[in-house]
């Protein structure tokens, strides 16, 4: 492998800065790719700042990753040198187990191998991230990418993307079905396209009215602003789905009180401290708090499949590297539509 370096945070108060290390060279069934963008995940600001306490120092965070194709292991066929692949938050699995082989690595039952801060199955070696220039991956762990669409557009699908779009299709949002997404970000914002394109009613939430006219373009048939009660009451005990995509604590009462018996209020947002509610939405209605996680392999690849068909992309704001801290704090400040993407021609 050519010699990578990246930017790493070194500590839980570190901002984020030049750092070379070493990769392996590809196994027989692995590829390396020459990273060309790289989304800025609101999970990499939780990660490198150690907000859920499971962070490895230092770490190169990024997980939203495409790139060119530089070398083929000896016995991989699903790729070429040349060919753009993509690379999500997961990079390995036990491959052995029921939900592996469903094709729900993310599921496995040993826990999935993450793009960066794990332990790698293959040499016990820290992962390293994609805000590098490079990675080394297995294939089953890299997908394809559609050719009619925007390259820096398409890295957010890698993390953004199937985290919503997995829920969506499991809960089935579609025609006839109302569904509410919460907090018009990263997440929020693909959500709101792919209900859209599902054919579902939808109601986009925010904490702030001035994306009122951007949710709209984005494909919300009605915007509310959470902080207001009586729009808020207006669509109490309707909703068949709330795809609650939040980054801070937040009150889940405000949602489970608008969902209609039997629905269900998927978490896919991760705050830093457990969330709590009131027992008794749930059991006045019936309803189900749930949670989803990214999604497989398969679906991955469904997934952007289904955008390239569809033209759905990630409205991005791309940055060069030199930029990734300012990007932090502007996410923290939901100042940010609706991805940073890191253009990795900048890393020198
Ligand atoms: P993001 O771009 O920062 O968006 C978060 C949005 O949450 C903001 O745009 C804002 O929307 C809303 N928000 C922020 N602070 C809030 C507060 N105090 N009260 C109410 N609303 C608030 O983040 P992201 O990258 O989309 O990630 C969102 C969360 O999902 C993160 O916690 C991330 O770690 C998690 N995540 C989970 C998975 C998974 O597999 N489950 C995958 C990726 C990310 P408005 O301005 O519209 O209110
Ligand atoms: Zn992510
Ligand atoms: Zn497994």
């Amino acid at each position: 492998m050519p010699s990578s370096h990246g930017y790493a945070a070194l500590g839980s108060q570190s901002p984020l800065v030049p750092y070379a290390f070493t990769r392996r060279d590809p196994d027989p069934t692995e590829i390396a790719i020459e990273i060309l963008y790289c989304g800025v995940c609101h999970s990499d600001l939780h990660m490198s700042r150690n907000e859920w306490g499971q962070s490895i120092y230092p770490m190169i965070p990024g997980h939203e990753i495409v790139g060119r194709v530089i070398a083929v292991g000896t016995s991989s066929t699903k790729f070429k040198p040349g060919d753009i692949a993509a690379v999500g938050v997961i990079v390995d699995s036990c491959r052995q187990c029921a939900p592996c082989h469903r094709g729900e690595e993310h599921f496995c039952d040993q826990g999935p191998t993450l793009t960066y801060s794990a332990p790698d199955r293959v040499d016990g070696s820290i992962t390293m991230g994609g805000y590098s220039n490079n990675y080394v991956v297995d294939e089953r762990f890299a997908h394809r990418v559609p050719a009619n669409l925007d390259l820096a557009a398409v890295a957010p699908l890698l993390c953004a993307g199937i985290t919503t779009y997995s829920p969506l299709r499991h809960w089935k949002a579609g025609p006839g079905k109302k569904v509410g997404i919460v907090g018009l970000g990263g997440l929020g914002h693909m959500a709101l396209k792919f209900a859209h394109s599902f054919g579902a009613h939808v109601v986009q939430f925010t904490t702030n009215l001035r994306k009122r006219e951007d949710a709209l373009k984005l494909g919300a048939d009605e915007v509310v602003l959470s902080s207001d009660p009586a729009a808020m009451k207006a669509h109490t005990k309707s909703f068949d789905l709330i795809l609650d995509c939040v980054s801070a604590p937040h009150p889940l009462d405000d949602y489970l009180a608008l969902l209609k018996q039997d629905a269900t209020l998927t978490l896919v947002g991760l705050p830093d401290t457990p969330p709590s509610f009131s027992v008794f939405n749930l059991i006045t209605r019936r309803a189900s708090i749930a949670g989803s996680m990214i999604g497989g392999m398969p679906e991955t690849q469904e997934m952007l499949d289904y955008c390239g068909q569809h033209s759905i992309f990630s409205e991005v704001e791309v940055i060069p590297i030199q930029n990734v801290n300012e990007a932090f704090e502007r996410l923290l400040k939901q100042d940010v539509k609706y991805r940073f993407v890191i253009d990795m021609s900048t890393l020198k």
